[in-house]
C-alpha cells in the first residue's frame, strides 16, 4: 500500500510536471472554461470517448450558450442533440439541473460543492471536477480514469465498484493531490498549490493517455519510480474487474408502420430505458400479442391488413440485459389518417431525418439507417 511517510518524492509534482509537457490542454471545453462548460463535457465524458465527445460538445454549447437556454429548451431537443451519445438519463438530468439553477440559482451554476451535489445527475466526483477545473477548487476526483492510476499506483486490491474499496480510494485520492500534501506539509518539495485544475486534468490525461486499461505505457509514466503495480508486474491484473455475472436475455419486436420514406413513431414514457426517447412500438415474440399490437397500430393508421415484412433482427445490450430485435415493416398501401396526438405519435421522414428535432433510440437510429441505406429496395415495397 502507499507509504505517505515517503518524503523524497512528491506524486502530485511529478505528475504537474508531466502535464506541464505532455498534457491535453486545447480540448474544447479547455477555452473559455466556466462551471457550466465544464459541467456538460464532464457529463458527455462519461462512458464516452474524447473524439466522440468533441462534435457534440460544440454543437451543444453552440446551440444552449447559457445555463438558462438549456433550461428553456424543450426536453425534445435536449435529447436531439444527444442521439448518439447513449445514456440518455444524462441529458434528461441535464435539462433538469438546468431548471433547478435557472429556478434556485437564478441563473448562475452553484460555487459551493455542496449545491453542485445536490444537482440531478451530478457525483462526487464530478461535482469535485466540474470546481476543481473551472475554479481551481481543490477538490480531489476518482473517475473510471483515476480509478485505474491509483488501484495500479498503490496496488489496490478489490473491485473499485466495490464500495469498500471505493472509499479506501478516495482517501488515497485526497491524500495525493495537492491540498492535503500542503496540509501534511511533509514535502521539502514545493508544488503550486494553485495548480488544483491542472492536476485535475492531469489525473485525467495520465489515466486516458499512459495508465491505459490494456498496455499502459510505463516507460513513459512520471510515477514509475514508485508505481507499486509496476514493480510487482501486476498492471494487467489491477485494478481487479468487476465480478462476473451472466445477463438475462430478453427479445421484443420493433413495428414499424411505414409510407413512402416515413415511419411513425412513438414517444416513450419520460422515464425508464430511453425514457422522453421516439421510437418504435415494442411488442413481445408472442402470437396473441403481435396480433393485438398490429391491430391497435391499424387502427392508429386507418388501414386494415398492413403488409408484414420482417427485416433481419440484431442485438442491444444494455448493462444489465441483452435486447434481441426483429424489426417487423407494416406497409401501409394508401396515406395514413394519423388519428393520435402528434405529442406522442409521428410520421418520421427517413430520407429528410434532421427535420424533426426529437431524440432518438439506438436501435431507432439503427433501423432508419437500415432503411435509408436500402431505400430503393424500401421505396419499391411501399
Ligand atoms: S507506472 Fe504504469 S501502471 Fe503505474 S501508474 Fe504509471 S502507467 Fe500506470
Amino acid at each position: 500500500m502507499f507509504n505517505s511517510n515517503d518524503t523524497t518524492f512528491v506524486f502530485s509534482k511529478a505528475v504537474l510536471d508531466w502535464f506541464e509537457e505532455y498534457g491535453r490542454k486545447d480540448l474544447p471545453w479547455q477555452k473559455n472554461k466556466t462551471r457550466y462548460s465544464v459541467w456538460i463535457s464532464e457529463i458527455m465524458l462519461q462512458q464516452t470517448q474524447v473524439k466522440t465527445v468533441i462534435p457534440y460538445f460544440e454543437r451543444f454549447m453552440g446551440r444552449f450558450k447559457t445555463v438558462v437556454d438549456l433550461a428553456n429548451a424543450p426536453v425534445d431537443e435536449v435529447l436531439h442533440l444527444w442521439t448518439g451519445l447513449g445514456y440518455y438519463a444524462r441529458a434528461r438530468n441535464l435539462h433538469k439541473a438546468a431548471q433547478v439553477i435557472a429556478q434556485d440559482h437564478k441563473g448562475h451554476f452553484p460555487s459551493d460543492f455542496d449545491q453542485v451535489l445536490a444537482l440531478p445527475g451530478i457525483g462526487r466526483s464530478t461535482a469535485a471536477a466540474i470546481l476543481s477545473l473551472a475554479d481551481n477548487q481543490p477538490y480531489a476526483i476518482l473517475d473510471g480514469n483515476v480509478k485505474r492510476v491509483l488501484a495500479r499506483y498503490c496496488a489496490v486490491e478489490g473491485w473499485p465498484g466495490n464500495k469498500k474499496t471505493e472509499d479506501q480510494m478516495w482517501e488515497l485520492a485526497n491524500a495525493l493531490a495537492p491540498l492535503s500534501q500542503r496540509e501534511d506539509d511533509k514535502s521539502s518539495v514545493k508544488v503550486n498549490y494553485l495548480e488544483h485544475s491542472n492536476y485535475t486534468q492531469a489525473m485525467m490525461d495520465l489515466g486516458a493517455t499512459l495508465c491505459t486499461r490494456s498496455k499502459p505505457k510505463c516507460e513513459a509514466c512520471p510515477v514509475i519510480s514508485h508505481c507499486m503495480a509496476y514493480a510487482q508486474g501486476r498492471q494487467n491484473e489491477l485494478p481487479h474487474k468487476k465480478p462476473k455475472k451472466t445477463i438475462p436475455t430478453k427479445h421484443t419486436y420493433m413495428l414499424i408502420p411505414i409510407y413512402q420514406g416515413s415511419v411513425l413513431l412513438n414517444k416513450r414514457e419520460p422515464s425508464g430505458i430511453w425514457g422522453g426517447l421516439w421510437g418504435f412500438a415494442e411488442c413481445d415474440l408472442d402470437d396473441s400479442k403481435l396480433t393485438f399490437a398490429v391491430h391497435s397500430l391499424e387502427q392508429d393508421v386507418g388501414e386494415q391488413d398492413l403488409k408484414r415484412e420482417p427485416l433481419d433482427g440484431f442485438r442491444h445490450t444494455f448493462s444489465h440485459f441483452h435486447l434481441e430485435i426483429t424489426p417487423l415493416l407494416l406497409h401501409l398501401s394508401k396515406a395514413p389518417a394519423l388519428k393520435v396526438s402528434e405529442d406522442t405519435k409521428m410520421w418520421y421522414s427517413f430520407i429528410a431525418p434532421y427535420d424533426s428535432k426529437v431524440g432518438l433510440a439506438a436501435p431507432t437510429v439503427k433501423i432508419l439507417k437500415i432503411l435509408r441505406e436500402n431505400l430503393n429496395v424500401a421505396g419499391a415495397k411501399i
